[in-house]
């Protein structure tokens, strides 16, 4: 057996026999979703049965779902097997309206842990490796997601859960993590304690794996943590409806992610026709998931943008890859007619080294005109040096201007002035006017 792979089999499936097996699991699920009232009455009004699913590309037959289905028949109204046969149920709050849930049976359960395993297991880690996760465990899934996963490829586990950023490194440095998962924005935030506590992480801890993920970053960012931590950093994907962690992954070329299509079925769209984008070009990702069993999804419109890397990837897998995400739809900023993604302004940001990671947009409406102001913090806790903060500022400011062609108000602040959140980073305050 090849030690590179976890999933050997699956893994290294030339394209044509995914695609085999792609068909097979998509007529499977197809078949499986009429015992979901759901599925059963979108088919039957769209003049669909599973006969109708000949193809892969059959499956631009069927309608898409959409998180407001998933609210609309919240709880359980989309499960494709009785309650009994569920044994566990994720639910996310999401920012705005009802919550949604995603059941799973035992064998989904087993199948989330083995893509999370094989996703662990691509970049390195063995179960000699202390894993160490602190993400929020309880409804978020990237706390029980990446522990069963963690435990499935056999290393010493420890749910560290979230916040309280000296037991965190005080359980590094006690029990020898070598692999720690946290958000990017986290992963800045444990490094300044380290910091303050004379903690070199190169010298003083054994880490050298971080998994980022859960929230949008920029290939800056993630150099900024690799050198911050003396570690490789590997881009995770995942969503809650999708189960959580172990969608996508990077493999160790660390040149896109790969999504397991022995598990989804990708297609990338046009958010506003909703007609496939042509091969390579941006657009909205939707997925099916085609080896679940409690709550399948078809043609579920993630919101998330990203596109399709063209070309075969070195490390021997051909299961897509996707691009670094760009943000979701929602998350795009339309100022003065132009439309903007926070990732841009990030990017920006950390290519220069003075500044820290922690940085605010807030849209504001000044007289009638929609504004930008920019707030970042600087790497150094205090500095006087007046003209030096200013022509740092108009460095800034005319770079941002290039990247995002409207000219935002930039503000240099002292370390720890903007507000921490625990879990994810808020980046954009959106105080406009609305009409
Ligand atoms: P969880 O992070 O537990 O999956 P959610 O389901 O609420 O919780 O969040 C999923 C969303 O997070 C995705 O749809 C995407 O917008 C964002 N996300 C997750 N991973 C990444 C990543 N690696 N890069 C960018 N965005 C990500
Ligand atoms: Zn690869």
């Amino acid at each position: 057996m090849d030690n590179r792979y976890f999933n050997p089999e699956f893994e290294t499936m030339t394209r044509p026999q995914l695609q085999k097996l792609q068909l097979e699991r998509l007529q499977n699920t197809v078949r499986h979703c009429m015992n979901s009232p759901f599925y059963k009455k979108r088919f039957e009004e769209n003049g669909l049965t599973p006969d109708s699913i000949k193809s892969l590309d059959d499956l631009k037959k069927i309608p898409f779902t959409t998180k407001q289905d998933l609210r609309d028949t919240y709880p359980f109204g989309m499960a494709s097997v009785p309650l009994d046969k569920c044994v566990r149920l994720h639910s996310s709050s999401g920012t705005t309206g009802k919550p949604t849930v995603i059941l799973h049976t035992q064998r989904d359960l087993d199948q989330w842990a083995n893509a999370v395993a094989r996703c662990l297991w691509m970049v390195g880690l063995r179960p000699d490796d202390v894993f160490q996760n602190s993400s929020g465990y309880g409804m978020f899934t990237g706390g029980l997601g990446f522990q069963y996963g963690a435990e499935k490829l056999g290393m010493l586990t420890v749910p560290a859960a979230a916040g309280n950023t000296l037991r965190q490194l005080k359980f590094i440095k006690d029990f020898g993590t070598t692999a720690l998962h946290a958000i990017p924005s986290y992963a800045a935030r444990l490094f300044e304690v380290m910091q303050e506590q004379g903690v070199d992480p190169r010298r003083d801890t054994k880490l050298k794996t971080l998994v980022i993920g859960a929230e949008p970053h920029s290939e800056e960012t993630r150099r900024r943590i690799e050198d911050m931590l003396g570690v490789k950093a590997y881009n995770s994907f995942g969503m809650s409806e999708m189960c959580g962690p172990g969608v996508a992954f990077e493999c160790p070329e660390q040149n896109g992610l790969h999504i397991w299509e022995d598990y989804y079925i990708v297609e990338i769209v046009d958010p506003e026709t909703l007609e496939p984008v042509p091969d390579g070009e941006v657009g909205e990702m939707v997925l099916t998931t085609i080896n679940r069993e409690a709550m399948p999804l078809l043609r579920y419109r993630t919101r998330d943008l990203t596109r399709i890397l063209p070309g075969e990837c070195p490390c021997g897998r051909h299961h897509m890859r996707l691009d670094r995400m760009q943000g979701r739809s929602d998350d795009m900023i339309i100022l003065k007619g132009v439309n903007i993604f926070p990732i841009q302004i990030e990017q920006v940001l950390m290519s220069f080294q003075e500044l820290s990671s922690d940085y605010l947009i807030t849209l504001e409406t000044l007289s009638d005109n929609d504004a930008m102001t920019v707030e970042v913090e600087l790497k150094q806790i205090a500095t006087d040096d007046y003209s030096l903060l200013s022509n740092l500022t108009k460095a800034i400011t005319s770079r941002l201007r290039d990247e995002i062609l409207v000219t935002p108000r930039v503000v240099l602040l002292p370390k720890g002035s903007l507000p921490q959140s625990e879990g994810k980073a808020v980046r954009v305050n959106d105080l406009r006017k609305k009409f």
